[in-house]
């Protein structure tokens, strides 16, 4: 007998998958020029020029069996420390190596952290609107999420809904600021806030709430927006960073978990943290890309033409009469449908070829995500159809 919910996870695509799947087959019926696909988050942008320059002069000048050997398990101590420089130089803080453990990827970072955290049921914090991913990483970690309906006017925190979600079984709670599906980067009020109330309860509950701040879109911002960074505010946070959008690296699979030497007993959750990275078999994260990143870790792809595409279809969808908070990063947007069953909804956009996500697999039903990391031809040219999508309503 297999693994019943493995086996269940690994047979079910991810509504957003399927509808990426479908893009293809539509495109190959219609042509690609035909098909909005507004699905996924792949970043449209190429990476930098320094990561494919850094690649080659690593590959042409290291020692060839060293360049393709383990580093250690924790990520090579070199490139810790130039991306613990690269952190430092941008927030004015003082991390070594030491407060480093270099994952595959946010997912592998967020995964070690509930991994290392959480004890059999143990609850996990998780505010709606949220990466459909978290709910399966946490209860992999044999945790139990417990969601926190969305604040829909402002995509901030519902802070009444959060304080009843609270409880001494509280280990972490999980925010992602620049948000997807949202856009919406949470304000210092709301980080104060949070903060305060993780410090009352903590002392309260006798134990440390950890805030895990997954900020894969942390530099995709949009006219100045600036993004509280959380360990300044709270000192028991744990940055899950990644590459894959910033510097358009996705399939390279790298990033990191951030332990800083504050946090409650942070030697001990480092440990826990890489043990999890040992028994969960993702020691030493790519190791090419340990050493391009840290050599990239001062820059962004341009990510310029995120906001061109954000101003066009924001205002265009708004002037048709659909109701969108506005984003001040990443590349989603995550309008209201327009009838309460945003499945359905998404159902006759596609009539259109208006390929857009259901909100309801991201614990907010009644919106749709739209993933704006197109080229700007393809909002232009699926403007009328949202156009025909609304008028189909209003008639
Ligand atoms: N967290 C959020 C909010 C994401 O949107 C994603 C990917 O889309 C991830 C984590 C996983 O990122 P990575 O590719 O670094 O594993």
């Amino acid at each position: 007998m297999l693994n019943e919910k493995m086996t269940a996870l690994g047979t079910q695509r991810s509504v957003i998958r399927e509808l990426f799947e479908f893009g293809k087959q539509e495109a190959a019926r219609i042509g690609a020029e035909n098909v909005f696909d507004f699905s996924i988050g792949n970043p449209s942008v190429p990476a930098p020029a320094c990561v494919n320059e850094t690649a080659i002069k690593i590959i042409k000048e290291t020692d060839p069996v060293a360049l393709h050997g383990y580093t250690s398990a924790q990520g090579d101590a070199e490139a810790r420390s130039a991306i613990a420089a690269s952190i430092n130089r941008r927030f004015g803080t003082d991390y070594t190596a030491n407060n480093l453990y270099l994952t595959v990827g946010a997912a592998a970072a967020l995964c070690c952290c509930f991994h290392g955290l959480c004890n059999a049921d143990d609850e996990v914090i998780i505010f709606a609107p949220y990466f459909p991913e978290y709910t399966v990483f946490v209860e992999g970690a044999g945790a139990k999420p417990v969601i926190v309906p969305a604040d829909t006017s402002a995509f901030q925190i519902d802070f009444d809904a959060f304080l009843r979600a609270l409880s001494p079984a509280t280990k972490a709670v999980i925010v992602n600021s620049p948000n997807n599906p949202s856009g919406v980067v949470y304000s210092e009020e709301t980080v104060c806030r949070l903060a305060d109330i993780l410090r009352e309860k903590s002392a309260e509950y006798g134990h440390p709430i950890y805030l895990i701040a997954d900020e894969p879109y942390r530099e995709i911002v949009f006219s100045g927006t600036t993004v509280p960074f959380l360990p300044d505010y709270y000192e028991n946070t744990l940055v899950c960073y990644s590459w894959s959008k910033s510097l358009s690296l996705p399939g390279e699979r790298l990033g990191y978990v951030l332990v800083p030497s504050k946090a409650k007993d942070a030697p001990l959750v480092y440990a826990a943290i890489a043990g999890a990275g040992r028994s969960l078999g993702y020691v030493n994260a790519p190791g090419l890309f340990q050493r391009v990143c840290a050599a990239c870790a001062d820059q962004t792809a341009d990510i310029s033409i995120y906001e061109t595409n954000k101003n066009l279809l924001l205002h265009g969808l708004r002037d048709m009469g659909y109701q969108v908070v506005e984003p001040n990063g990443t590349f989603y947007m995550f309008p209201q449908s327009l009838e309460p069953d945003d499945e359905a909804f998404c159902e006759r956009a596609k009539a259109h070829h208006l390929l857009i996500v259901p909100g309801c697999g991201f614990g907010c039903a009644g919106h749709v995500r739209i993933s704006y990391c197109v080229p700007t031809e393809r909002i232009e040219k699926a403007l009328p159809a949202f156009q025909k999508l609304a008028e189909e309503y209003r008639a």
